[in-house]
């Protein structure tokens, strides 16, 4: 079975205080059978984090990273960094980056290859924005997002990949995607890793975001297609988060 993954990505949120005290309730609040637990503080706290999370169940992403090991490059973080303090993920290609801070589909693709470089799992966000669902090119440009990413990625690397589809539309907008709207797009990347890539798509986690909250996550959840979520605003409160994983927990339990 593919795992199961509930991820927090907490943004430009929290002070190491906060994060703290947000990572030790999540810690100490529920422990979940089945469902892996990621939570993506930010850099300024990640270090503390991972002292707090140490031992238990929670695992630690970061939220971005630079492409080189090393260098002349103001204000980045390297995978290498993120390693040496116990992150084991990262996010990469959030909407958020490609919008504010010029991401594509290339620094996408680069920063892929350096995680996977450094044993990194990248969670890899693909996603439409509302304009391009509304002239019907959802899956064009989320087929061209997925080759982009994984250029000159070999299949064997996907045992170690996450792909999150978070439709722009549904992000920090209240707005949840249908069940029915995020598993035909699920299904269509695993058709893309499957056809075009010749990865075993069926080994894949692909994780919904946007707008997930505790009283949507049971349908999406519920969906064999969709194999857990990214959390972006709910991940912030330890009872709303906690919640997001109990209930997730308890669907893929079979219960
Ligand atoms: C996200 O940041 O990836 C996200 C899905 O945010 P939210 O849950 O707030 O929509």
């Amino acid at each position: 079975m593919r795992k199961k993954i509930i991820a927090g990505n907490w943004k430009m949120h929290k002070t190491v205080a906060e994060a703290i005290a947000l990572a030790s309730g999540i810690v100490d609040s529920y422990k979940p059978k089945r469902v892996e637990v990621v939570i993506a503080p930010p850099f300024t706290a990640l270090y503390k984090v991972a002292e707090v999370i140490r031992d238990t169940h929670v695992r630690l992403a970061a939220q971005n990273m630079f492409h080189e090991p090393e260098g002349a490059y103001t204000g980045e973080v390297s995978p290498i960094m993120l390693k040496d303090i116990g992150v084991e993920y990262v996010i990469i290609g959030h909407s958020e980056r490609r919008k504010y801070f010029g991401e594509t589909d290339t620094t996408v693709n680069l920063k892929v290859k350096s995680a996977l470089k450094h044993n990194l799992i990248p969670i890899v966000c693909v996603g439409e924005t509302l304009d391009e669902r509304e002239h019907g090119i959802t899956m064009d440009v989320v087929r061209r997002q997925i080759l982009g990413a994984f250029t000159d990625i070999t299949a064997d690397a996907f045992e170690h990949i996450v792909i999150a589809y978070e439709p722009v539309w549904a992000i920090g907008t209240g707005k949840v995607a249908t069940p029915e709207q995020a598993v035909e797009v699920h299904r269509f990347i695993r058709e893309v890793l499957r056809n075009e890539l010749n990865v075993e798509a069926e080994n894949v986690p692909i994780l919904y975001g946007g707008s997930i909250k505790p009283n949507n996550i049971e349908s999406l959840i519920k969906e064999p297609d969709i194999d857990g979520g990214l959390v972006g605003g709910a991940s912030l409160r330890v009872d709303q988060f906690v919640e997001i994983v109990k209930i997730s927990d308890r669907i893929v339990g079979g219960n």
